[in-house]
C-alpha cells in the first residue's frame, strides 16, 4: 500500500526550467510546494572540474538513463515501434535542474507569426495555402499578451543581446533598467569572433540581417531583481553537454531554485519518479510516485497538480492516469499526443578554409550569429511550397577533439587512416558550419501516444513517437541548405559541403537537438487543443502542464525562452485558479 504524505498546495513534478520557475513564482507567494523529481539533486557544486569529454558529452552522464525509461519509434503507423536504448537525436535531462543543467543557452524568442500562425497564414496567402494534412493552429495567445512574461523570465536570467537586431528579429520593448536607461536586454551581446564577423559581413554583403545570437552566457557580472549574483562567462566553451561552474550560464539550479529553497516553502524530493496523476470527475487530489532507491511508493497530495516532466512524460503521465482525451491521428480526434513536432535541423553547409584558422577550442553556448530573413514569414511564400522557415545561424560553441573531425569534401580522401588523420589535423581549426533550424509543423501522422509492448522499470507502458518528415519539411530543408551555400561562397570558402538537399525519412539514431515539442497543445478551443493559454488542462482544472509539450508546433528558434515565458504566465494561473478556482479563460 502506497504511504500517503502530507498534503500540499502544488506539487510539481520534474524540476527543470518550467518547474523551477513555477516553484520559485508560488514559494515567493507563501505556497507550499513539493517538487518530485526522478534524478539526482544538484548544486554548483557538481559543476566543479567538469570538463571531462568522455564523462559528459561521449557518456552523456547528466542525462537520462536510457535503460530505466526512454521512448519508442517508428516512422509510420505500419511499422512496430522500438525503443531508444541508446543517445540519438535528443538528450532529454535529468535530475534537479532538467536539461537546463547541460543546455547551451541560445535564448531566442518565438516570433508573432508562431503564435497566430494560421490566422496569418490565411490572412497574407488564403487557406488553400495550408496543407491538407497540416493541423496548425494558433496558440489561444499573441506575441504581445506573451511579451511581458518573455520580460521576466529574460530579467530572471540576464539574457544578453544586441540592443540594434535589425527588422527579421522578434520585436523587443526597451524595458530592462541599466544604469538609468531602459535597454531592450538587461545586459549587452556576447563578443563578436572572427568567424562571427566574415558571417555577418557576408549576409550583410548578400542584403541580409545578421544580429547576435541572444545568450544565457552572462556577458557581464549581474544581480537580478531576486538577489541573485552571478559571474561572467568565461568563453571556457563547456556548456553544452555540461554545467557551467563559473555559474555564468543560467540555468535553474543557479537561478530560480536557490529562490524558492530560501522561502522555506519549497521541498525537493529527489529520486522520485511519478508513475501517475490521481483524478476524480475533474479534479486531481494528487500524484503517485516511487522512491527510486528504496522502491517505495508514495502518494503525494496537493490542491494544484503542475506536469513539468518535459515533452515525453507530461503526455505519458495524461495518458497513462487516463487523463484527457489521446488523439487518433485516423478520425483526428483527440488531444493527448496531438501535434508532436521536432526541427529540421540537417540543412546547412560546412565551410573548409585554406587560408584561414579558428580557435575551435575557446567559445560559449550561445556565441554565434544568425539571420532571420527565411524565418517564420519574413519572407514571401507566395512561389514555395512550404509554410514557416528557419534560422540560419554560425555558432561557436566549442569544438571536442571526440565529437568532432570534420574532413573537406576531397576528392579521394579516404575516411578512415593515416592520410585522414593528417587531414583532420590540417582541417580541425579550418572548418565552420552554417547550421539551419528549420521550424517543424504538425502533421496528422507526426504524434505520441503509449507504446503496446514496452513498458520502464515499473511496468508503466513507454511513450510512443510517431515521426517522420514530410513534403513541407523535404523542402524547407532544400531552400535552407541553397542559402546556406550561397552564404558559404560569400564567405570564400575553399571547399563546401552542402547538407540537407535532400531529407529522407527522420533517423532517430543522429544528434540533431533536444527540441522536442507537443503533445498537449495550448489553444482557445477545448476540442482541438489539451490546455488553455494558462497552461491549465480544460479537462481538469486543478491541472496544469508546462513546457514545450504546449507548442502547437516547432519553430525555426531554439524553445527554452518561450518554455520559461510559458512558465511565468501558467504560474500566474495557478495563483489566479487557487484564490479564485475555475476556469481562467
Ligand atoms: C544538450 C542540450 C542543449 C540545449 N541547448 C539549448 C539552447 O541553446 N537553447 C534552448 O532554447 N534550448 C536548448 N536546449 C533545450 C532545453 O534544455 C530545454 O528546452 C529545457 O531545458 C526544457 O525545460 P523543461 O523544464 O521543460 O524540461 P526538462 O529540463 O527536461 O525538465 C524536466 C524534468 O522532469 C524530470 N522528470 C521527467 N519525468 C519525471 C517523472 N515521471 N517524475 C519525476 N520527474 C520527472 C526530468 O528528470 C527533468 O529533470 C538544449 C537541450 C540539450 C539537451
Ligand atoms: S562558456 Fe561561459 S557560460 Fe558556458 S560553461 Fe564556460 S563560462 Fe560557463
Amino acid at each position: 500500500m502506497a504511504e500517503k504524505l502530507p498534503k500540499k498546495d502544488v506539487v510539481i513534478v520534474g524540476v527543470g526550467w518550467a518547474g523551477g520557475i513555477i516553484a520559485s513564482e508560488l514559494t515567493k507567494k507563501g505556497y507550499d510546494v513539493i517538487g518530485l523529481e526522478r534524478g539526482k539533486d544538484r548544486d554548483m557544486a557538481d559543476y566543479l572540474h567538469g570538463h571531462d569529454e568522455l564523462r559528459y558529452s561521449t557518456r552523456k552522464e547528466m542525462m537520462q538513463d536510457l535503460s530505466k525509461d526512454t521512448v519508442t519509434f517508428r516512422n509510420h503507423t505500419k511499422m512496430t515501434a522500438l525503443p531508444m536504448r541508446q543517445y540519438g537525436a535528443f538528450y532529454p535531462g535529468d535530475g534537479v535542474g532538467g536539461a537546463g543543467a547541460h543546455w547551451n543557452g541560445q535564448t531566442y524568442r518565438f516570433g508573432p507569426y508562431d503564435f497566430e500562425i494560421r490566422s496569418m497564414t490565411i490572412e497574407r496567402y488564403g487557406e488553400g495555402k495550408i496543407p491538407k494534412d497540416m493541423p496548425i493552429q494558433d496558440w489561444g495567445i499573441t506575441y504581445d499578451e506573451l511579451q511581458p512574461y518573455f520580460e521576466k523570465f529574460e530579467a530572471m536570467a540576464g539574457i544578453g543581446g544586441q540592443e540594434d537586431e535589425g527588422p527579421m528579429a522578434p520585436p523587443r520593448r526597451a524595458v530592462f533598467d541599466k544604469n538609468g536607461e531602459k535597454k531592450k536586454y538587461p545586459v549587452g551581446p556576447m563578443k563578436v569572433s572572427p568567424m562571427m564577423k566574415m558571417f555577418m559581413d557576408a549576409t550583410t554583403e548578400l542584403g541580409y540581417h545578421p544580429y547576435i545570437v541572444p545568450t544565457a552566457n552572462l556577458t557581464e557580472p549581474y544581480t537580478n531583481e531576486d538577489g541573485v549574483s552571478r559571474a561572467a562567462c568565461q568563453y571556457c566553451a563547456f556548456c553544452e553537454h555540461y554545467g557551467c561552474e563559473y555559474g555564468a550560464k543560467a540555468d535553474p539550479v543557479v537561478t530560480v531554485l536557490p529562490v524558492a529553497k530560501q522561502t522555506g516553502k519549497f521541498t525537493v524530493r529527489p529520486h522520485s519518479t511519478v508513475i501517475k496523476v490521481l483524478h476524480t470527475d475533474g479534479k486531481a487530489s494528487g500524484v503517485v510516485f516511487r522512491d527510486t532507491i528504496t522502491g517505495e511508493e508514495y502518494i503525494q497530495e496537493a490542491d494544484v497538480v503542475v506536469l513539468t516532466s518535459y515533452v515525453f512524460n507530461n503526455v505519458r503521465l495524461l495518458l497513462n492516469s487516463k487523463l484527457g482525451k489521446p488523439y487518433n491521428p485516423e478520425t483526428q480526434t483527440g488531444v493527448v499526443g496531438k501535434n508532436y513536432c521536432y526541427q529540421v535541423q540537417q540543412s546547412g553547409a560546412s565551410l573548409f578554409f585554406e587560408d584561414k584558422e579558428f580557435n575551435s577550442y575557446a567559445g560559449a553556448g550561445a556565441l554565434g550569429a544568425v539571420i532571420d530573413d527565411f524565418n517564420c514569414d519574413n519572407f514571401d511564400h507566395s512561389d514555395v511550397d512550404f509554410l514557416h522557415g528557419g534560422a540560419l545561424r554560425v555558432m561557436q560553441t566549442g569544438k571536442r577533439p571526440i565529437a568532432t573531425n570534420p574532413v573537406p569534401p576531397i576528392e579521394g580522401l579516404p575516411g578512415w587512416g593515416k592520410e585522414w588523420k593528417a587531414a583532420t589535423l590540417k582541417w580541425y581549426h579550418r572548418n565552420i558550419s552554417i547550421g539551419g533550424q528549420g521550424a517543424s509543423l504538425p502533421n496528422r501522422y507526426n504524434y505520441l501516444d503509449l507504446d503496446p509492448t514496452y513498458t520502464d522499470e515499473y511496468g508503466m507502458p513507454l511513450i510512443r513517437m510517431t515521426f517522420n518528415y514530410h513534403d513541407q519539411d523535404k523542402k524547407l530543408s532544400k531552400y535552407l541548405a541553397e542559402k546556406a551555400e550561397e552564404i558559404g561562397k560569400k564567405m570564400n570558402a575553399t571547399y563546401i559541403k552542402v547538407n540537407g538537399l535532400e531529407l529522407g525519412d527522420f533517423n532517430i539514431a543522429n544528434y540533431q537537438s533536444t527540441h522536442n515539442t507537443g503533445g498537449v497543445i495550448m489553444g482557445n478551443d477545448p476540442e482541438t487543443s489539451a490546455v488553455n493559454s494558462y497552461l491549465q488542462m480544460w479537462d481538469a482544472d486543478n491541472v496544469f502542464v508546462v513546457g514545450a509539450s504546449a507548442f502547437p508546433h516547432n519553430s525555426g528558434y531554439n524553445p527554452t525562452a518561450t518554455v520559461g515565458a510559458l512558465a511565468y504566465r501558467a504560474a500566474e494561473g495557478i495563483e489566479k485558479f487557487i484564490k479564485e478556482g475555475g476556469s481562467l479563460v
